[in-house]
C-alpha cells in the first residue's frame, strides 16, 4: 500500500502522531479538521489529502475521533507492536540514544548495545550490557534484532552493514555519516546530525 505514497506525507505522519498523543493527553476526545489543521498549521485540505491515502478517518460534521485517529495512524506507522533496537558504536551519539526514554514509550526496545573498544565490553548502560561486535551474530540468534542503530564512524559503517545484512537484519537507523549500499529488502533512515546542522547554517546564512 505504502509504495504509491509520497514521501511528503510518510514525513508528515509522525508529526500527526505526536499532535494526536498531546491531544489524548489533554483529554481531547474529538477534534475538528479546521482546529487540526491551525493546531498543526498545516491546511484542513493537506490534511484530508494526507488521510485519504489512508482512507480518511473522519467524519463530516464531526472531525476526528482523536483516540481513533491516533491508533490508525499509529498502526500505519508500525507502532501498534513492539521493536527491538540494537545499538552499535556506543560513543557519544550510540550512548544519548541509548538513555533516551521516550523511545522505549513509543514501544522501540532497547536489547542490545556492542562497541569494538575493549575497555567499554562488559560495562552496563541501564542494565543493557555492552557486548563485543563479534558477539552479534551468536547475539542475533538468541534474540530478535528488528531495527539496528549505526553509530560509528563511517570507515567502520561498511563492514558492519554486510554483518547486519548476513543475520537477517532488515532495518537501519543510520546515524554514520555515509550513504549505505543495502539490498532492496533492507530499509535505512539516515539522521545526518550535521547535515541538518549544515542546512539551518546554510538557512541563516542565506535568510
Ligand atoms: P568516542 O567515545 O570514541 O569519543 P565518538 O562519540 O566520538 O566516540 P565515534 O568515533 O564515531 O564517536 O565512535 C563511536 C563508537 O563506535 C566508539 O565507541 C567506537 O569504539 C565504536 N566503534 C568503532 N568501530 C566499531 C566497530 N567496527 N564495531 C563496533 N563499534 C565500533
Amino acid at each position: 500500500m505504502s509504495k504509491e505514497i509520497s514521501q511528503a506525507v510518510v514525513k508528515r505522519l509522525p508529526v500527526y502522531y505526536r499532535y494526536l498523543e498531546e491531544l489524548l493527553d489533554r483529554g481531547v476526545e474529538r477534534i475538528s479538521s479546521g482546529d487540526l489543521s491551525s493546531l498543526m498549521n498545516i491546511t484542513a485540505s493537506q490534511i484530508r489529502q494526507d488521510l485519504n491515502n489512508y482512507g480518511g478517518f473522519g467524519q463530516q460534521g464531526y472531525g476526528y475521533n482523536v483516540l481513533y485517529l491516533h491508533d490508525e495512524i499509529g498502526k500505519i506507522l508500525g507502532l501498534d507492536r513492539a521493536h527491538n533496537i540494537i545499538v552499535i558504536g556506543v560513543g557519544n551519539i550510540g550512548r544519548a540514544i541509548s538513555n533516551y526514554s521516550k523511545f522505549e514509550d513509543l514501544g522501540f526496545h532497547m536489547t542490545g548495545l556492542f562497541d569494538i573498544k575493549k575497555e567499554l565490553i562488559g560495562q552496563s548502560l541501564h542494565g543493557i550490557k555492552i557486548r563485543d561486535i563479534s558477539d552479534l551474530p551468536e547475539f542475533s540468534k538468541k534474540s530478535r534484532i528488528d531495527i539496528a542503530a549505526l553509530t560509528l564512524p563511517k570507515d567502520a559503517a561498511e563492514s558492519i552493514v554486510k554483518m547486519l545484512v548476513a543475520i537477517g537484519v532488515k532495518a537501519i537507523w543510520n546515524f554514520s555519516l555515509t550513504e549505505l549500499q543495502v539490498p532492496s529488502d533492507v530499509v535505512v533512515e539516515n539522521v545526518h546530525l550535521s547535515d541538518s546542522l549544515m542546512r539551518l547554517s546554510y538557512k541563516r546564512t542565506n535568510n
